[in-house]
């Protein structure tokens, strides 16, 4: 007995899809990202579909100069937490900025979004508490109810009705309802209907806390998501966001309109005991946040690609998950056949993701493309051009499969 053998069924799955692409899509590496939108492999320009740089801002001038003074007036890193290290003048710069955005009297910053909701979710509930959490929230909300005492129950996916029914069904409440939703779901592309939600929640008088890590920036008239967009914002208690996608960084926030959110700061592990994002990332997100709620132009311009590339692959026959939003996927047969459509957009210049179980809600297998700002109608004439090339290949690919698998 090994410490290893748990890892057999992974590894054979592992194997079985190298010996199809003879490379791990996990692992793709790049020799040189030039752009928002175009990367280099060995000599291949590849045009980068899966990157969630919504708005495209990684190579924004002037959040890159931000980044660049941070790093020459206060250094690289800030080795060490808020706690420990003190805080900087761009963390408490940020935490006013998106305050300010979102109109909520309470704002905290976070190393990653990944922490950020680790964080917010155990350190805003005890076991006295019940979360109720989505069908499919992402590994970090699960996570994140892993590290509390409260109980957690799952209802079904974007479905306030079921909310409403389990919500009813608790007897004996001790302490409070927690509701977590996310605003774009990240795998399918679909959205939550907020408003019937923050009905449900609080006629159980309980707080919903809705992840908004792939819409703010995206959606709404100022780019604060899909409760401005839906015009429901100031009855949400909680915002959750990450600065990996559209604010081109790294790190999180969450924002609140209740103003004793800024007690949790002294309990929440993950913010406690790990070191704060450093000023450049900081200032380089402080910058995109200036440039979300100043340029509609790029809301218009990922939303407009969105729908050209949502109409080109359904047009071809692609199963899409959902109507047209930044994320767009297709499902696939299998694991197998997917790792071998994924290689092959990837040969042929366009990067898209491949997304499995357990990543995947209902176990599916998707080609997951993700649209920027930044990607112009030609781009995505491309990437529809290629994936239309893969549907005419697919008899081919599964041939070689069927071979190739034994
Ligand atoms: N929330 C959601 C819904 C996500 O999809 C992700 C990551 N893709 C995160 C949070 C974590 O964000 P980060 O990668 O910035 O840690």
């Amino acid at each position: 007995m090994s410490l290893f053998d748990k890892f057999a069924p992974l590894q054979n799955r592992v194997d079985l899809v190298t010996k199809l692409i003879n490379k791990d899509p996990l692992g793709v590496k790049f020799d040189d990202i030039m752009s928002p939108t175009r990367g280099r492999i060995g000599n291949r320009e590849i045009i980068l579909s899966g990157t969630n740089n919504y708005l495209g801002l990684t190579f924004d001038e002037d959040c890159m100069d931000a980044a660049k003074a941070a790093i020459d007036a206060h250094g690289t890193g800030t080795t060490g937490s808020r706690v420990a290290n003190g805080t900087y003048t761009e963390h408490t710069q940020l935490e006013e900025a998106l305050a300010d955005h979102f109109g909520m009297p309470s704002c905290i910053v976070f190393s990653t979004g990944y922490q950020t909701n680790l964080a917010a979710i155990s350190g805003l509930t005890n076991e006295n508490d019940i979360i109720f959490m989505d069908a499919d929230a992402h590994a970090c909300i699960i996570d994140g109810t892993r590290l509390t005492g409260a109980s957690t129950i799952r209802f079904r996916h974007n479905s306030p009705e079921d909310l409403d029914k389990r919500m009813s069904r608790v007897k004996d409440k001790k302490g409070d309802f927690f509701v977590i939703i996310e605003g774009l779901y990240s795998m399918f592309g679909d959205i939550a209907p907020i408003d019937e939600f923050l009905d449900v929640t609080h006629k159980h008088g309980g707080y919903l806390y809705i992840d908004e890590a792939h819409s703010y920036g995206v959606f709404g008239p100022t780019g604060c998501g899909l409760a401005e967009e839906q015009g429901v914002m100031d009855r949400v208690d909680f915002i959750a966001g990450t600065f990996s996608k559209s604010l081109a960084s790294i790190g999180g926030f969450c924002v609140s309109k209740h103003p004793e959110f800024e007690i949790a700061r002294k309990v929440m592990r993950p913010y406690l005991f790990t070191a704060s994002p450093t000023p450049s990332n900081i200032s380089a997100a402080l910058a995109a946040v200036g440039k979300i709620r100043t340029r509609g132009d790029l809301r218009e311009n990922i939303t407009a690609r969105a729908a050209q590339l949502h109409k080109g692959l359904a047009d071809l026959g692609y199963d899409l998950c959902a109507d047209p939003s930044p994320v767009i996927a297709a499902r696939r047969p299998n694991e197998a056949i997917c790792a071998m459509e994924w290689n092959w957009l990837l040969e042929n210049g366009i990067y898209v993701n491949i997304a499995v179980p357990p990543g995947t809600p209902q176990s599916s297998s998707l080609l997951r493309i993700s649209i920027s700002a930044a990607h112009t109608e030609d781009d995505v004439n491309q990437i529809i051009a290629k994936f239309a090339e893969l549907k005419d290949k697919q008899g081919e690919l599964m041939a070689d499969m069927m071979k190739l698998a034994g």
